[in-house]
Formats: C-alpha cells, sequence, structure tokens
C-alpha cells in the first residue's frame, strides 16, 4: 500500500436534478416526501489506483465527469458513495481563479492561499521572490486579480501550487489557458523539478497526454471507459468520439448501402471501413473506389490514430465496371486545413501498374506513418490509368476519405515534418 498515492474504490456521485426552481422547495415541504428530483450520476463506480511517482492522464469528452472526479480527489467535493483514499501532500489547480479572492493583489493571494494551506508567513517570504519569477507577471503581481488575464492567473495559480512542493499535484485543463510558452514551462518544471511527485492531469491536449503521461483513463459518460498506456487510451478515445459521431450523422441500413459520416469509419460493423460518398468520388469512373480502411501492420486491427514510424496498410475495396490496362494506386496526406503533406502512388515501385477484369478487387498499399507533427489528417486515395508520372488519366478520385490522428511519443516535430540533418560540421574560425 506504500507506494499508492491516490485509491478510489467505486465512487460514486449523483447530483439531483429538478425540473423547475419550485420542485425543490415543494419536495422539502411536502408532507409526505414525496420526490420531485432524478439522479444525474456524475460519476459511476470508478476505482483507479495511482502510484507514486505517476503521471496520469484523464482524459473523456465534456460532461463525463472528469473535474468532478478531480474535485472528490482534491477534497472540495464529497462522493456520494464510495471511497477515496489520498496518501500525501496535494496541491490543485482546478478551476481557474478558484482560491484567489478577486479584490486582493496577486502578492496579497499567495499570502491568503499559503494561509489556508497551513504555510507560515516567513516560508512565504523566503518563497516569494521564486514564486514571482515563476509568474512572471511583472507589475501585475501588486494589482487586484480582478484586473488580471486568464494567462496571467493560471500563472500566478501554478506558481502558488507548485512552491508548497507538494507530493501530489492535480491540475485540470488550467494550463491549456495560458500561452505556449508558459505550458511549456510548466511542463519542464513537472518533468525536471517535481520528478517524485504524482501528477494527475486533466487535458484535451493527446499530444500532452502522449508525452508526458505513463498512465491513462478515459472516463465515459461518468464511468470508467478504460485504462491503459498513453497510446492505447487515445485510440480508445478518438475510436469513441468518432463512434459517437457516427450516431449523430448516418443512416442505418444494410452495410454497403448505408452510408456513414464522411470521413469516419463504420465502427458499428466493427470493421473500421469508410465508404466513399458519390460527391468525393471524382474522375472517369471505370474503375471506382467503393470503401477503404487503415489496418495497423502489428496487429492486423482497423485503426484511427498512428504513431510516427508505425507500419500501416491502407486496404481499398475497388469495382471495375470494364476491363482495363495499366492501373495505378496512390494517396495524398491532407492536413485540417487541407495542404497537402505527403503521398505517393504505384508508379515509383517494381510493379508500377496492374490489369483488370471487371469485378471487385482488395487493393493495399503498406507504407509508414510519417515524422509528421502530432495532428488530424485525411487521407485521398485515387486510382489512375497510364504509366507517366505526371499525365495519366484519372479514374477515380475519393476525397478525404480517411480521418487519422498522427501522434507522436518521441521526438519533437519541426515544423509539419521532420527533414534529418545529414551531418554537422564545426570548425573554427581563425
Ligand atoms: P467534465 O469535467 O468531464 O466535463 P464534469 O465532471 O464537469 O465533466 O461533469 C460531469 C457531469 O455532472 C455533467 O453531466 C455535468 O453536467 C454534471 N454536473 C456537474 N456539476 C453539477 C452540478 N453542480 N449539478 C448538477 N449536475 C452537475
Amino acid at each position: 500500500m506504500d507506494d499508492i498515492a491516490i485509491k478510489t474504490n467505486r465512487l460514486c456521485k449523483g447530483y439531483r436534478l429538478y425540473n423547475a426552481h419550485l420542485d425543490r422547495v415543494k419536495e422539502t415541504f411536502h408532507p409526505f416526501r414525496k420526490k420531485y428530483h432524478r439522479i444525474h450520476h456524475a460519476l459511476q463506480d470508478v476505482s483507479l489506483e495511482i502510484r507514486r511517482g505517476e503521471f496520469v492522464g484523464i482524459i473523456g469528452r465534456n460532461g463525463s465527469g472528469k473535474s468532478t472526479l478531480l474535485q472528490i480527489i482534491s477534497g472540495v467535493l464529497q462522493s456520494t458513495s464510495g471511497s477515496v483514499e489520498v496518501n500525501g501532500t496535494t496541491s490543485a489547480l482546478l478551476e481557474l481563479g478558484a482560491g484567489f479572492n478577486p479584490e486582493f493583489s496577486g502578492r496579497e493571494n499567495v499570502y491568503l492561499n499559503a494561509s489556508i494551506l497551513g504555510i507560515s508567513r516567513s516560508d512565504v517570504d523566503n518563497q516569494f521572490s521564486d514564486i514571482e519569477s515563476f509568474a512572471d507577471i511583472g507589475t501585475f503581481i501588486d494589482q487586484p486579480v480582478k484586473t488580471y488575464s486568464s494567462g496571467m492567473f493560471v500563472r500566478l495559480a501554478f506558481a502558488v501550487a507548485v512552491s508548497v512542493r507538494p507530493q501530489i499535484l492535480i491540475v485540470d485543463e488550467a494550463l491549456a489557458v495560458g500561452d505556449i510558452f508558459f505550458q511549456q514551462k510548466c511542463i519542464r518544471y513537472m518533468e525536471e523539478e517535481m520528478k517524485e511527485c504524482t501528477k494527475v492531469l486533466v487535458t484535451h491536449d493527446m499530444h500532452a497526454v502522449m508525452n508526458l503521461c505513463n498512465k491513462v483513463y478515459v472516463l465515459d459518460q461518468g464511468k470508467l471507459g478504460f485504462e491503459g498506456s498513453p497510446i492505447e487510451s487515445v485510440e480508445y478515445y478518438t475510436k469513441a468520439m468518432q463512434n459517437e459521431l457516427f450516431k449523430t450523422n448516418s443512416a442505418t441500413g444494410d452495410p454497403d448501402q448505408s452510408k456513414p459520416f464522411k470521413g469516419e469509419a463504420s465502427e458499428h460493423h466493427g470493421d473500421g471501413w469508410s465508404y466513399v460518398d458519390k460527391e468525393d468520388r471524382a474522375g472517369a469512373s471505370e474503375i471506382q473506389i467503393v470503401k477503404a480502411r487503415l489496418i495497423s501492420g502489428l496487429k492486423k486491427e482497423p485503426i484511427m490514430t498512428a504513431l510516427n514510424g508505425d507500419l500501416l496498410r491502407l486496404e481499398m475495396i475497388v469495382e471495375s465496371t470494364a476491363a482495363l490496362d495499366s492501373v495505378l494506386f496512390g494517396y495524398i496526406l491532407k492536413d485540417r486545413v487541407g495542404n497537402g503533406i505527403c503521398g505517393d502512388n504505384t508508379l515509383s515501385m517494381v510493379t508500377p501498374t496492374y490489369n483488370f477484369k471487371s469485378g471487385r478487387y482488395i487493393v493495399s498499399l503498406i507504407f509508414k506513418w510519417p515524422d509528421i507533427a502530432p495532428d488530424n489528417y485525411l487521407m485521398t486515395l485515387g486510382v489512375g490509368q497510364g504509366d507517366h508520372p505526371l499525365h495519366h488519366v484519372i479514374q477515380c478520385w475519393a476525397h478525404n476519405i480517411i480521418n487519422i490522428k498522427g501522434l507522436n511519443d518521441k521526438e519533437a516535430v519541426h515544423g509539419i515534418f521532420t527533414n534529418p540533418i545529414i551531418e554537422c560540421e564545426v570548425a573554427t574560425i581563425e
């Protein structure tokens, strides 16, 4: 038990919801204790175990219970049932500005916060210059905090939270409102100066999750949906989000006739296929792309996320209405604003083209996920005819048909992609 920092056991939090304001009063005074409320479960049976020194991420869509969980762990909120055990001094950055008195200056709030945490005035005196320089908000430190921008708030709040050298640090999305330089400063600080500290971070930033955390919990409608490594959890979360989008956008019916949401895999069939809409096709159309999906080269499962260097298999079902010679295939990867980032076609290969009779075929292109910046990307697929790299007949373009989230857990990507330096030479100048 010694190495457990936080443990929750079947934690539940229910809120009473009333349809009208008056219902609450009616319920209080009802002679036969008639109930006017229904219970909304913000958290249901959440059991988790966080070890000392772990950097844990909590992700999930809005309203899934992340803040409620952090508030219960921090002791700000009581659970309805279940238990929570926290072993260690805790500092929490929850709602922005929480714990600050808006009328007091930044300086006065630092002392106020410290006194709430039971830290003596002389200890704060000793630490104040560190806090001030970390927050780096200049003369605003002596202005009332009600005049602060959200960025200044978070600067001061983070500086105060870490100054007490907590054994457990809890951060609820607060860093996201800071500017990028401050975010990076906080991340560096957490990684370098707070190695021993247990850190729990709620965020929507999947890149941060991938880079910082060693374990990630996914909350789904108040329940623990998944627990695992960052990559597994981000994959689970991405799939869950896509499914949600799919449910609200697609028609139901026979798999081949149904029209899933554009660019979304038809996960309800569990097979990951994205179907090509008529309006997303262009070209001579003697051979057409019907559907496509990405499969992980290792696990052989449909995927929606890829890590730099991952081996991927792009499968497309094509339908040829005539006998066709010299058919080639290719893809283009586009970023969220439609810039083509990279791509290739089979003309660059030993067997550049294929001959087809009429019928259905499955075509697989195997490639590595490139060293590109982590972000959402769309794949456009193409079928052509001919053997000239620049002049061939376009048979079918399937625009933006696959939606994939690129991840990166290692080196930074510089710009859109990394172009490796081959050699570095340094020489003295006389
Ligand atoms: P998240 O942080 O993941 O966005 P929250 O923990 O803020 O989710 O909220 C979880 C659920 O609890 C949501 O459905 C939210 O509407 C509900 N909720 C949160 N606070 C209250 C409250 N004070 N009264 C009623 N419902 C609440």
